[in-house]
């Protein structure tokens, strides 16, 4: 039988996101493929009340469908976790969403035509580069140095790319290469794209993982006329199973936007809605954050002092702030491929970096996430990297 597929599907490539997200269900496997928050530190107890109390309190609600836009006290305290670190809005600018990413996938449906331009960090999140491309989009992409996007870089893309819709950016502890965009190149971004005319897509997921340094606030913060699409979510913070996230931005963009979430999935669930929202009432989620941080601090300083010594001294690596990932970059002889294979080969899951560009040509670099495995693990699984390094340095 033919499979009558659209282009779209047909030009679909297999996803390393099925790899990460299998690697993470075989139990023997030491995987550092993924972006999997520690499930150990899941606030279990604490869930099993609020779940118990939103069914016995208003359980039919909570079970029925719900308006699109989203439980209205999520969206309140969404606003108000967002203007403690310097965004104003209003209850009108947000909507909840299935996960931030089904904010990146309603964000290309809504301004992606096909053909049309995307500028991106080089490397950036491999599942948004997936959604830009199936909208056909032309994916132009901007080098990074430590303090994220480099400004004369992008100056150059915008004036080659006049007509671009929007910068999709990852500011803090950029998935995949853990770094952080800097005050001033936030500035220096929000003025290009008033300049040029082009709105923001900033994407925070991991803004409120941090373990050292002092934050920075959101473009967003310096936006005075609706020109940044600010995302998150509960994912990082919470737990991803519940598939929360959020979107803030004009009025006018969130009406488009709920055009588009009622034909992708009328609303985000209800019941995890209001599970998540009971939560909040009942505990503080910082202190849960800052639970959350101090593992991964400790987790993150193991892994970096595992690349110091077990990995070759060509490899060069900085040690994040915050977030889940520790890049590394390998000698220009080395493929990551090849190492991600063996590394499978040998019971550890590594992504190789070439996912994370958009022409997936740069193979010497790998992502490592540190905030699901133990210590104990991180070591083993770390050594045993090392040394298929070693290996391939000696080939
Ligand atoms: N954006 C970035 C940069 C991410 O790393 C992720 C998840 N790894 C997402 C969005 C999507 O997360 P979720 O849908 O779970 O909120």
């Amino acid at each position: 039988m033919i499979h009558k597929f659209t282009k779209r599907a047909n030009q679909m490539k297999p996803s390393d996101m099925r790899i990460i997200l299998t690697a993470g269900e075989q139990p023997d496997l030491i995987s550092f493929a993924g972006g999997l928050p520690a499930a150990e530190l899941f606030p279990m107890e604490a869930l099993k009340k609020a779940s118990e109390a939103v069914l016995t309190e208003d359980g039919p609600v909570a079970l029925q469908y719900s308006p699109t836009e989203g439980y209205a006290p999520l969206r309140q305290k969404t606003l108000e976790r967002m203007e403690a670190i310097g965004i104003q809005a209003n209850l009108n600018q947000v909507m909840i969403t299935s996960g931030s990413q089904q904010a990146i996938d309603l964000t290309g449906r809504l301004f992606l035509d096909e053909g049309d331009t995307v500028i991106c960090e080089s490397p950036t999140y491999l599942a948004a580069l997936n959604v830009f491309n199936l909208c056909n989009a032309h994916i132009v992409d901007v080098e990074m140095d430590e303090n994220g996007m480099i400004m004369e870089m992008l100056e150059k893309r915008l004036q080659e790319n006049p007509q671009a819709k929007f910068i999709y950016t990852i500011p803090d502890f950029q998935n995949p290469t853990g770094r952080t965009l800097s005050l001033d190149r936030r500035k220096q971004m929000l003025e290009l794209a008033q300049q040029y005319d082009v709105l923001i897509l900033e994407d925070n997921p991991y803004g409120a993982i941090r373990f050292s340094g002092t934050p920075i606030p959101p473009i967003k913060h310096f936006d005075r006329e609706g020109r940044v699409i600010y995302m998150s979510s509960f994912s990082k913070i919470f737990a991803p199973g519940l598939r929360l996230g959020w979107i803030c931005a004009d009025e006018a963009i969130i009406e488009k936007y709920m055009g588009f979430k009622e034909s992708a999935d009328m609303h985000s669930d209800g019941f995890a809605q209001r599970i998540t929202s009971k939560y909040m009432e009942q505990n503080d989620i910082d202190v849960h954050i800052e639970k959350i941080n101090a593992a991964y601090r400790d987790r993150c300083q193991t892994m970096y002092e595992c690349v110091n010594q077990y990995f070759p001294e060509t490899v060069s690596c900085v040690k994040p702030a915050g977030g889940l990932f520790i890049w590394v970059e390998l000698p220009d002889t080395i493929d990551s491929r090849k190492i991600s294979i063996t590394g499978l080969e040998k019971g550890v899951a590594v992504l190789s970096g070439d996912a994370f560009f958009a022409t997936g040509s740069k193979r010497n670099a790998l992502r490592l996430n540190f905030s699901n495995t133990s210590e104990e693990r991180i070591i083993e699984g770390m050594k045993r990297i090392g040394e298929v390094l070693h290996q391939e340095l000696r080939i």
